[in-house]
């Protein structure tokens, strides 16, 4: 232990190791906000809970919490993913820093209440009313993170147009402007700055194919590789934007970002909702992460995402809770299955060694935090102290035998149960004095 850290030893009833397995009998050295070691216990269980690596949210806009519920009428009958986007560019255009703030701070509140300890907020919404570009919410978001205290990697978004026809932005989407690379890579450089502690991080994004020129788009990913980043962006939610992409590059998002060379292992490209086969598959190849945000997806009635390839192919998934329409990590993961289900008349999406719980948590923990480049998501030795206890005893999970616990927790309750929420070794809600 180095010197000045505190240390200390945790002995829960469960606890979910790095390979899925859960185990009893065991216990948890943290020193300062790392786990030492997982050992035997040397003394008795004090604590009944089930410990598990905190979840790791993939992909959020904080400031649509502000939207809930709102949306949900529909005057003409039916609505679409650009009804909703103008409800929330309406919401855009009420924001100044003070609002931002507030919004964005319940929304990570409520995260650490559902047991997520790392938010990666893709956050693209930067300036106040009028004043220009003035970058007065990106710094509203860091603020609002450290207030909570949850841990964040700022995924600072470029956005520069209206769509592939290169129309400028309007309306609420000025909010969004950047400038010129060299303003968006001169603002992002004050973002890092005040992003140096130990619970935050930035790395340079784009948002879309749809709002960024390719060009652009490979000289940010070039941004973000000489500064050691992950690399997201928004792709093919929405078949509009792959259609605008034929009409203008005559290929797809995923090809155009394949054949620019701007997909590697950092790389985590969000919903690929209608993405085919063979971009799947070369995607893979490239060694591309995808992230589902399937409450989002289903809210915004996107479609169903072709996750028999995505499988086969080996391509790390994580979920986001995206448009904070709900803030529940099992609830996604039990959605990733139930879509796949529902569309297939078949059980069983994702799975490993014949079961569905251990691969579903790693997509809410572990390939979460290797998305945002974050050593957590997984109780092993090194890894960030970061922790979710559920209660075995809650009334949604009690009768539940240990070998069918995660899945239990996936599939049977939520927030309701969780009564601990630990990042970097600090109990931020409950824990085992709590
Ligand atoms: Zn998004």
């Amino acid at each position: 232990m180095n010197h000045g850290q505190t240390s200390s030893v945790l002995r829960p009833r469960l606890l979910v190791l790095d390979d899925g397995r859960l185990e009893s009998g065991h216990e948890v050295v943290i020193s300062g906000d790392r786990i030492e070691a997982i050992r035997p216990a040397t003394g008795p269980c004090d604590w009944e809970v089930c410990l598990l690596p905190g979840f790791v949210n993939g992909h959020s806009h904080a400031f649509q919490r502000g939207m809930r519920g709102q949306g949900e009428s529909y005057p003409d009958g039916a609505g679409s993913f650009f009804t909703w986007r103008e409800s929330m560019y309406r919401l855009v255009e009420s924001l100044d820093p003070d609002r931002c703030h507030e919004i964005t701070r319940r929304c990570f509140e409520e995260m650490l209440d559902a047991g997520i300890t790392t938010v990666g907020e893709f956050h693209y919404v930067h300036h106040g009313a009028d004043a220009g570009r003035d970058h007065a919410l990106d710094e509203a978001v860091v603020r609002a993170a450290s207030d909570a205290g949850i841990r964040l990697m700022l995924l600072h978004v470029d956005y520069v147009r209206g769509g592939f026809d290169d129309r400028p932005l309007a309306g609420g989407q000025c909010r969004f402007d950047t400038g010129s690379l060299d303003d968006f890579l001169a603002s992002h450089e004050r973002i890092r700055d005040l992003c140096r502690g130990s619970l935050a991080g930035a790395a340079p994004i784009s948002h879309s194919t749809r709002a960024v020129p390719i060009d652009r788009i490979v000289a940010v990913r070039e941004a973000a590789r000489s500064l050691d980043t992950v690399f997201h962006i928004h792709l093919e939610e929405v078949v509009t934007e792959i259609e605008d992409c034929r009409t203008r590059h005559g290929t797809t998002p995923m090809r155009l970002l394949l054949d620019h060379g701007v997909i590697d292992d950092r790389v985590t490209a969000i919903h690929c909702t209608h993405s085919v086969e063979s971009d799947l598959r070369d995607h893979a190849s490239a060694g591309g992460r995808i992230c589902l945000c399937p409450n989002t997806e289903g809210n915004l009635g996107d479609g169903i995402p072709d996750l028999a390839t995505i499988r086969d192919a080996g391509i790390p998934l994580s979920i986001g809770t995206d448009l904070n329409s709900r803030i529940a990590p099992a609830e996604d993961l039990r959605w990733i299955e139930y879509v796949q289900r529902i569309h297939r008349t078949m059980r069983g999406a994702v799975v490993a060694d014949g079961r569905t719980g251990p691969p579903l948590l790693a997509i809410g923990n572990r390939h979460g935090a290797d998305s945002l480049g974050i050593h957590a998501g997984a109780i092993a030795p090194g890894r960030l102290a970061d922790f979710v206890a559920f209660d075995p005893g809650h009334r949604t999970l009690e009768a539940v035998e240990p070998g069918s616990m995660i899945e239990a927790i996936i599939f049977g309750t939520g927030p309701e149960a969780v009564v601990g929420t630990c990042v970097g070794g600090r109990w931020l809600r409950g824990g085992p004095q709590g």
